[in-house]
């Protein structure tokens, strides 16, 4: 890349063992699901603790499947954040259940454990947390406000492998954690997704609910008594993937490197007294997903976008509040719910990070951001 081409925000880094390794499998007569989702599987549930782990065709529909294996549906209510992928409360939505909505800290941008006992009631069956960005929701306070009332936890850890929680990795403990593999994400496997089952879970209903429900039993024997989906993996997604998860902690070291650059970058042009937040400057926990900031609501963010864009410069939007898609609001939510994740949504931008970006990329950026902002009068 010459200096005068443009930066992606994100992009997938797949290298050629693992293309090579996808060309065996399409030439090997077998494609879909087979041995080489058997060896992720194998790999993931290796990664995370020892723990029963089912890949899928998406992060979305793990957090589905674990809704349906706990047997939320219609008059149940689930709490969780609305800033966030909008597929976090979709999938709420598609069992039938009600998403109940709890306002972000804004200086994490996860869910407010300290607001979510008030929204609990007596048909609040699970907490569906998500780690923003990669930084973990308190789980501390979560679990034990589940344990109290009895509640269930599916962590939207689509963003977050290889994140960690006090010294633990997230999904190697507490109930359900989901993860997703979409080519956004820490690693990819083009499409694709992984759920880890607590101990209790029902982990060949969780097959059955993946592949229409058929259960096999010897050579010719079926039998359907549930209706499943079609959700499993192929096994050229589940090659892509494997190959990803053995570069993930080179991946995260990159990523780690690249946010501390970031930080200095940004201390160096004053962006905080400029009245830009900044992401919290973990180096423990988070597994530096993105990089986000939080410009002053002055600066119209697709302006900005913009002008970094003439510039060279992608940036994305991660995420409006749900609450405000048209969907939720006909079901009764409407602005002014949810103060902090409004704020934090209608201006937080993400800015390019991905591990094949170059130290000097990180620079370019800022001083980018640097006169961008300046022309804004920042
Ligand atoms: C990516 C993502 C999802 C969905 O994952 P898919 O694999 O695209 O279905 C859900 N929640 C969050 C927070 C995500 O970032």
């Amino acid at each position: 890349m010459t200096s005068q081409d443009t930066l992606p925000f994100t992009r997938p880094d797949i290298d050629d063992d693992t293309i090579a390794g996808v060309v065996e499998v399409l030439r090997s007569g077998w494609i879909t699901t087979g041995p080489w989702c058997a060896r992720f599987e194998q790999a993931l549930s290796e990664y995370f603790g020892g723990r029963t782990v089912l890949a899928f065709a998406s992060g979305t529909v793990t957090m589905e499947v674990a809704l349906r294996l706990l047997g939320i549906g219609p008059g149940d209510e689930v709490i969780t954040t609305p800033l966030s992928w909008v597929a976090t409360s979709n999938v709420i939505l598609t069992v039938g259940a009600t998403p109940v909505f709890v306002d972000i800290d804004p200086t994490t941008r996860n869910i407010d454990a300290g607001r979510i006992e008030a929204a609990i009631t007596p048909r609040t069956r699970a907490i569906l947390p998500v780690h923003l960005a990669g930084l973990p929701a308190d789980l501390d306070a979560i679990d034990a406000i589940a344990a109290r009332h009895g509640l269930r936890v599916i962590e939207d850890a689509a963003q977050a492998i290889g994140s960690s929680w006090r010294g633990k990795r997230i999904g190697s403990f507490g109930d359900f954690a989901s993860f997703s593999f979409h080519p956004n994400k820490n690693i990819t496997s083009i499409e694709g997704g992984c759920l880890v089952l607590p101990p209790d879970a029902d982990a060949d209903l969780a097959r059955r609910l993946r592949l229409q429900g058929v259960q096999r039993s010897g050579l010719d024997g079926m039998e359907v008594d549930v209706v499943g989906g079609k959700s499993n993996l192929t096994d050229v997604a589940a090659r892509v993937g494997w190959g990803q998860l053995q570069r993930l902690e080179e991946f995260n070291a990159r990523r780690r490197d690249l946010a501390q650059q970031y930080f200095a970058a940004c201390d160096a042009i004053g962006l905080e007294a400029r009245g830009v937040q900044l992401p919290p400057r973990d180096f423990t926990q988070t597994n530096w997903h993105m990089f986000q900031i939080v410009p002053p609501p002055q600066v119209q963010r697709a302006a900005l976008m913009q002008a970094l864009k003439e510039r060279g410069i992608t940036t994305g939007v991660h995420y409006p509040p749900i609450h405000l898609f048209r969907l939720y609001r006909a079901r009764g939510f409407a602005p002014g719910d949810f103060p902090h994740a409004e704020t934090v949504g209608a201006s937080i931008l993400t800015l390019p990070l991905f591990p094949a970006m170059r130290d000097s990329d990180v620079t370019r950026v800022t001083d980018t951001l640097d006169a961008v902002l300046r022309q804004f009068g920042l």
